[in-house]
This record gives C-alpha cells, sequence and structure tokens, in this order.
C-alpha cells in the first residue's frame, strides 16, 4: 500500500533550540524522496516527527490526508529500518521478518508465508531458517528491510539505512532499494548525508540546512540549478567565482559574464562544475590559459588544480579527460559554456 505525506508549518524546539524551521512539504503517494542535509540539519527530527516518535512543538503531519500529529507511532501506517539493523539474534530469518505480523495477531502459516515472500523480494529466501549471525552487514540490512515492509506500510522510513555498509556494498544496496520500491510502490522517505546516495535512488531529494528546506527536485535538477548557494556547493564539488554586477552581466576575472538570473545584490557568488571546465578554447566563454598545478588519475576523468593567468590567486578545480597525463606545469587553454555558469547572492555570514 502507499500513501502522501504532508508536512504542514512545522517547526520544533528542543529546549531553547530550534531544530526544525518553517518546514512545508508534500510528497505524493508512491514517490521515493531522500531527506539529505550535514550532520545535525534536522533529518532525523523530520523523519522522527513522521513516524510518530517526536510531537511536533507546531505544525502539522499528515498521512493519506489524515491528521497524524498526534496518533502513536504503532498506530500509524508507518514503519521504520534504521542503521542498526536491531535483528533478534535468536530467532531465524523468517521469524524476525514475522515478528510485527505475531504481533498483531496473524497466524502461523499466514506469517510464515507472508515472511518468505517478503525474504524472497530482498533475495534472501533460500536462507529462511537461518540465524541473523550468519549472515553479512548487507544481508542483514535486507532482513531489516523485509521485516520493515512484511506488515505492509503505506509510508516506508529509512534512517541512514546504509551507512554502516562498504562503499561498494552501498551502491548495490542503493540499486536494490530503488527497485524494491519500484516493485511496491510504497512512499519511501530516506534519510541520508550522502549526496551521491540522494542521486542514486531518489525520485526527488529534499536538501536540508539548519532545520530548514533549502531546496527540493529531481536529482537532475537539483545538481544541475540548485536554488541556493547551500544546495549548489553541498550537491558537489564547485568552483567560486567572485563577480560584481555590471550592465546586463556580471563582471569577472575573465570578463564579463551574461547574467543568467536577476541579482538583487551587487556582489555576486558564481559556481562552475569542475566537469564543465573545457581544455580548449571552443566554449561560449574563453577563459584564457591556465597553468596545471595539481592533478590526480580517477580513471574516467583526471582532477586537476589550475591556475588561471588573468587570476593566479584564484584555483579552479577541473575533471579533465584523462586522455593525456596531465601533470604539474603544463599549460593549457580554458573555457566553458555560458549556461553552465550559476549566479547567486553571497552568503551573508
Ligand atoms: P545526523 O545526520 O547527525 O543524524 P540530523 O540532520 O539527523 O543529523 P537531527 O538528529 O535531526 O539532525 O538533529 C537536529 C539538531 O537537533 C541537532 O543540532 C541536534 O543536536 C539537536 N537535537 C536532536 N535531538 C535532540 C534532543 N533530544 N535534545 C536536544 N537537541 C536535540
Amino acid at each position: 500500500m502507499t500513501a502522501s505525506v504532508t508536512f504542514s508549518g512545522l517547526n520544533h524546539w528542543f529546549g531553547q533550540f530550534q531544530a526544525l524551521s518553517g518546514i512545508d512539504l508534500q510528497i505524493e503517494a508512491g514517490e521515493y524522496v531522500t531527506l539529505l542535509g550535514p550532520s545535525g540539519c534536522g533529518k532525523t527530527t523530520l523523519l522522527s516527527i513522521l513516524g510518530g516518535f517526536l510531537e511536533p512543538t507546531e505544525g502539522r503531519v499528515l498521512i493519506g490526508g489524515q491528521d497524524m500529529t498526534r496518533v502513536a507511532p504503532v498506530k500509524r501506517p508507518t514503519t521504520t529500518v534504521f542503521q542498526d539493523y536491531a535483528l533478534f539474534p535468536h530467532m531465524s530469518l523468517r521469524d524476525n521478518v514475522g515478528f510485527g505480523l505475531r504481533m498483531s495477531g496473524m497466524g502461523r502459516k499466514d506469517r510464515h508465508a507472508r515472511a518468505e515472500q517478503m525474504l524472497d523480494l530482498v533475495g534472501l529466501k533460500d536462507a529462511a531458517l537461518k540465524r541473523p549471525h550468519a549472515l553479512s552487514g548487507g544481508q542483514r540490512q535486507r532482513v531489516a528491510l523485509a521485516r520493515a515492509l512484511a506488515v505492509n506500510p503505506d509510508v516506508l522510513l529509512l534512517d541512514e539505512p546504509l551507512g554502516a555498509l562498504d562503499l561498494k556494498l552501498r551502491r548495490s544496496m542503493q540499486d536494490e532499494l530503488k527497485s524494491i520500491q519500484q516493485q511496491i510502490g510504497t512512499t519511501f522517505v530516506h534519510v541520508t548525508h550522502d549526496q551521491e546516495e540522494a542521486m542514486a535512488i531518489a525520485d526527488r531529494i529534499v536538501v536540508m540546512s539548519k532545520g530548514r528546506i533549502e531546496d527540493h527536485g529531481t536529482p537532475d535538477r537539483v545538481y544541475r540549478h540548485p536554488a541556493t548557494l547551500f544546495t549548489a556547493d553541498f550537491m558537489g564539488e564547485n568552483n567560486h567565482i567572485e563577480g560584481v554586477k555590471s550592465g546586463a552581466g556580471v563582471e569577472t576575472p575573465f570578463g564579463l559574464l551574461p547574467a543568467q538570473n536577476a541579482l538583487a545584490s551587487a556582489a555576486a557568488a558564481i559556481c562552475l562544475r569542475p566537469e564543465d571546465i573545457r581544455a580548449d578554447d571552443q566554449g561560449s566563454f574563453p577563459m584564457g590559459q591556465a597553468t596545471v598545478t595539481a592533478a590526480a588519475f580517477f580513471g574516467t576523468y583526471c582532477r586537476a588544480h589550475l591556475s588561471p593567468a588573468c587570476a593566479p590567486d584564484l584555483s579552479l578545480t577541473a575533471y579533465l579527460a584523462p586522455d593525456r597525463a596531465w601533470a604539474q606545469g603544463d599549460v593549457l587553454s580554458l573555457s566553458a559554456d555560458v549556461e553552465n555558469f550559476r549566479l547567486f547572492e553571497p552568503e551573508t555570514p
């Protein structure tokens, strides 16, 4: 089953500290949403409010259009998968997965059938009679997922569910999570501080900072056209170039950049992604020559630090094609396409 989620006018204080400010967000039924942001930004607080573990100081939470703000966790159509799987060590996987069903009074035969169906969904049907200690970390996480899905929630909450796994396993579990979510159509709300994880799995990324929602949209939109400077920086590497508004554009160390969007401030914070810097003069915005100050081979690209001739104090990072061995001291022409620059008002401290 599946349901929409609405957060409306949420504020939350822990004593004097405001952990959430003015959260308004609509999550559609069947959507896979990630709450993304640095440690302490309020992701877990928001998830806890959705799960009913925390009552918000102000505002409302609707699930499937029903007001759930003051409804206890067990009475909500939600289940949560935590980073520490919390499996019962003395029970078989089948009994672990069927535990919630037993609590709700389902008979043994139906419970076993449902638990086996869920273990099949996560690729562990043949291990149904094993105990958790016989499993790897990734397999345990899958059992925790099967257990949470067994009770057929409308909304599944995942709090850093892959945080304990090594990078390779994390990547493969991300693919599995997304594929399982697509099969069952349940709404997934997944907390992570890993922007690559968010991009790998989410239909929509909600970027949070200091208790507020900074931006939300598809991974592509949030990465390519971030709404704020914070989002631009949090979603990946960026070069920062300072500029000053001048007529129809922004004056930069490389010349006048046509403005992509209106800015209220006189100063501009300009962002350019490393993959958008070209090692030639064919882009619509020529940037003159630059000297490589350091370079490292990363397989699909070479990550180089560049010192532009017209602004030697500015260090640019570029992902250059690895078709040649870039080295310190190499001199190259630089350019970028005008539409790849993002202009923001500088952040006030
Ligand atoms: P992380 O990724 O580190 O888990 P987060 O984004 O999930 O971080 P939260 O756990 O939601 O952040 O915490 C948001 C802020 O609220 C933090 O500054 C945290 O210290 C504070 N906070 C969380 N729980 C409590 C509490 N029970 N009492 C007081 N302050 C709290």
